[in-house]
């Protein structure tokens, strides 16, 4: 990356739209836009953050009346003088627009560019730049709420505190092992394991909130078993059926792995592997625990379809034989309740929900009864079971590896203390713990943190 090359590239979706937003960023961004926006009082310069409206020409052409806007480095998004173009969103206007900067001296922008360059210049660390681009993909508010904690900078700031404390005692190690010869202890060993265990307790947090960050993300994997016929499909088509406007279907999947995307109440249940189940015959006693199981393994929520017609004690027996792990959440669906009275539907929800030691809810999936309610259990049984640890909640893949790292890191310090093992082994710990903190937030240069520290309290340079 040339950081003095100037890039040019549109920011809102492709595709013809009322207004488009053309971005530029760069130590030319604004003589381009000089030379190709004409407005009415030619000589004065453009303020920070102001809007001009004026025409973009090329060779006296009006190509579009448009709006800019100027932010001065580096008090812009990427740090560097950025200029924002908003034009009416012609596919031949954007084009035009583009190929206009990039004849006058801009080139294309790769992706992410904008924000790689606010990074590179400290604008963002790296895990608030991936925020940036959750953020961009959030589409309810649970997703939202994630990533925009994290891009103002929740998670950085525990990382930031940890980083820290580690690096002063990396510093006061160090400087033990400068003076080896004579013996001295320049660290206090009992606040460093106070300390170490402070952080192993956050970062263990951090690391746990994973689970439920990325379910929040990816959509509450959900699996909807039972027999044939008890309603699963009719169950499926009802629900998403209800949700149609803000229905996904995940890209890229085959017919067999489709995961259709549920939002209730600004959370996203994935329903997972419903086109296989529909397609299989799902007896349970015909596949077994062993195959039950697989398909439930991957599930928060596993909802046992049933029929109210079936004998209670079977119903209870279908469950058990599913043996949920823990951390699972069981949800017996009676389904047809419009085939009986609503008493004997509220008994046998009673009967199998007490007999099961679980929620059981009648519905009827074909005359839509009770699907409000049932979507209300799923969230507020999910809540119940997955209160987030800390309030930092993480939903990054990378920031979960690079956790396990550190909380790994952390006891083998932990260890290596209680062992006696020298400082030179510990502090080798240290610096790997920091590198790890390092890798989530980009900032890897670890070792003139260090030696900063040192020479900024100590004075040991000459
Ligand atoms: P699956 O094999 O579990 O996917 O079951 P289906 O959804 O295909 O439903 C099997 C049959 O039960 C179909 O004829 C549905 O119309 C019917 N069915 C599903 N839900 C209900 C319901 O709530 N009430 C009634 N009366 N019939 C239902």
């Amino acid at each position: 990356m040339n950081k003095n090359e100037t890039i040019v590239a549109l920011s809102t979706p492709n595709g013809s739209g009322a207004i488009a937003i053309i971005r530029m960023s760069g130590d030319k961004a604004l003589q381009i836009l000089l030379n190709i926006f004409k407005r009415k009082n030619e000589t004065s310069t453009l303020l920070h953050s102001r809007n001009y409206f004026g025409t973009i020409e090329e060779e006296a052409k009006i190509i579009d009346e448009v709006v800019c806007s100027y932010y001065k480095n580096p008090k812009s998004y990427t740090s560097e003088d950025l200029v924002e173009i908003f034009c009416h969103g012609s596919n031949y206007i954007i084009q035009t627009i583009i190929a206009l900067c990039i004849k006058n001296g801009a080139r294309s922008a790769t992706a992410g560019e904008f924000t790689q360059r606010a990074f590179m210049h400290g604008k963002l660390d790296l895990s608030q730049a991936e925020s940036v681009a959750d953020l961009i993909a959030s589409e309810n508010n649970a997703q939202h709420q994630i990533a925009m904690s994290q891009m103002r900078g929740g998670f950085s700031n525990e990382l930031k505190e940890m980083r820290d404390a580690l690096i002063n005692f990396a510093a006061l190690i160090e400087l033990e092992l400068d003076f080896s010869e004579e013996d001295v202890e320049f660290v206090n060993r009992d606040a460093f394991k106070a300390l170490l265990v402070n952080i192993a307790k956050k970062v263990e947090q951090l690391r746990n909130s994973f689970s439920y960050g990325n379910a929040i993300k990816k959509g509450i994997p959900v699996a909807i078993i039972g027999k044939p016929n008890s309603g699963k499909s009719t169950l499926l088509n009802t629900l998403m059926n209800e949700d149609r406007a803000i229905v996904s279907d995940i890209a890229g999947t085959t017919r067999d792995t489709i995961e259709e995307i549920l939002h209730i109440n600004g959370t996203a249940f994935r329903l997972i592997d419903t086109a296989g189940l529909r397609e299989t015959v799902d007896t349970i006693e015909q596949f077994g625990i062993a195959k039950t199981k697989q398909k439930t393994k991957d599930a928060s929520i596993v909802l046992l379809m049933v029929d109210i017609a079936e004998d209670v004690n079977d119903i209870v027996a279908q469950y058990v034989n599913l043996q949920l792990e823990n951390h699972q959440i069981g949800i017996i669906v009676v389904n047809k309740i419009d085939n009986g009275s609503a008493g004997d539907a509220y008994n046998t929800e009673e009967a199998i929900a007490t007999l099961a030691k679980t929620n059981a809810i009648a519905i009827s999936a074909k005359q839509k009864l009770h699907i409000d309610k049932l979507g209300n259990l799923l969230l507020t049984e999910y809540e119940k079971k997955n209160t987030p640890s800390s309030d930092v909640i993480i939903s990054n893949i990378r920031h979960y590896e690079a956790l396990q790292n550190i909380l790994e890191t952390v006891k083998n310090i932990q260890e290596a203390m209680l062992a006696n093992v020298s400082s030179e082994l510990i502090a080798i710990d240290v610096r790997m713990a920091l590198r790890y903190i390092g890798n989530i937030t980009g900032e890897i240069e670890v070792d003139r943190d260090i030696l900063g520290t040192i020479f900024g309290k100590f004075c040991i340079g000459k």
